[in-house]
């Protein structure tokens, strides 16, 4: 993260492996190079614990 607003950010409905919750919001984040696929980001929206997408 880097401060960015959360609520800028859509939600989807995902399960929060910390606390369970089932609404988080998500963003696109380009992590290494640019021909590399940018990774997908999720907050919840409860306990705001941040995971990544793993393909
Ligand atoms: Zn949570």
């Amino acid at each position: 993260m880097r401060g960015e607003d959360i609520n800028t950010h859509p939600t989807t409905t995902i399960t929060c492996p910390e606390c369970g919750h089932n609404k988080a919001a998500w963003w696109l984040q380009q992590t290494r190079s640019a021909d590399e696929a940018p990774t997908r980001f999720f907050q919840c929206l409860k306990c705001k614990h941040t995971w990544r997408e793993y393909d």
